[in-house]
């Protein structure tokens, strides 16, 4: 049994803590004050910490974590020195009793790696900064090609993937998406759902992939509804790659 909570860090960031029996790890620490104060708060034994990609909201606690406890730091190749155990596109490993698959998702960033794992047919991924519920993440360092890759090897993972992304932009996302697709009904639900979890303070993440195959529409640039929209408003080819690089712009400018 994993127990996995979000801890909220700046104006909408998710720091994901993992426990089983065998200890606790973190996810993308960007802050290591509240971390630490639940960990304590909860008597939890921290193992390890995992790092999706090189931006400070992410890394900036790893420090301050270090010195509250010495684990070891997981994460891509990049210049984050404190990464010990540097990971690459397939790596295995376990830890805490979860084995761990690492998928390269560059295009946010350059360095961008999402944790996957099985979890006895319960699949769950961290992603970082590369897909949200109902969005995907600024092309910063990559590619639009790139990113758009990477947010296809995550399409083909498992539909009943739970996805815990980096940021509480759900609902925002959603105000985009709706405009791509005025008539996706399950669109118009999800942002109902959306609203009562946000009101109550409850994170509308994780959510799951076979949600999103039907309200993210960085994830259905190959549906006709999509392809009709973008190729209205920017002429372009119904060529995938194309609406997703239309796509992410006019969210860009949005
Ligand atoms: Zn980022």
């Amino acid at each position: 049994m994993i127990n996995i909570e979000p801890i909220k860090a700046f104006n909408d960031n998710y720091i994901w803590l993992l426990t089983t029996n065998e200890g606790s790890i973190v996810i993308d620490p960007g802050e290591a004050t509240k971390t630490i104060k639940y960990l304590k708060e909860n008597s939890l034994n921290l193992e390890g910490i995992l790092i999706t990609h090189h931006h400070f909201d992410h890394t900036g606690g790893i420090e301050d974590m270090l010195k509250f406890k010495s684990v070891d730091v997981y994460g891509p190749v990049n210049n984050i020195s404190r990464i010990n155990k540097q990971l690459k596109d397939g790596d295995l490993f376990s830890l805490i009793g979860i084995d761990f698959k690492i998928i390269e998702i560059p295009g946010h960033t350059l360095d961008h790696i999402a944790f996957f794992s099985n979890n006895n047919g319960k699949p769950i991924l961290f992603c970082g900064d590369t897909i949200f519920s109902s969005g995907c993440g600024r092309v910063f360092e990559g590619t639009f090609e790139q990113m758009h890759e990477s947010v296809l090897k995550l399409k083909s993972l498992p539909v009943n993937t739970k996805i815990y992304a980096g940021h509480e932009y759900t609902q925002s996302n959603l105000q985009f998406a709706m405009e791509v697709e005025p008539l996706n009904q399950k669109l118009i639900s999800r942002y109902n759902d959306v609203q009562n979890l946000l009101n109550k303070g409850i994170p509308t993440l994780p959510t799951t992939l076979e949600l999103e195959l039907e309200v993210n529409p960085f994830l259905r640039c190959q549906t006709s509804e999509v392809q009709k929209s973008v190729v209205k408003k920017f002429n372009t080819s119904n060529h995938e790659d194309e609406i997703f690089k239309a796509l992410r712009q006019w969210k860009d400018n949005y």
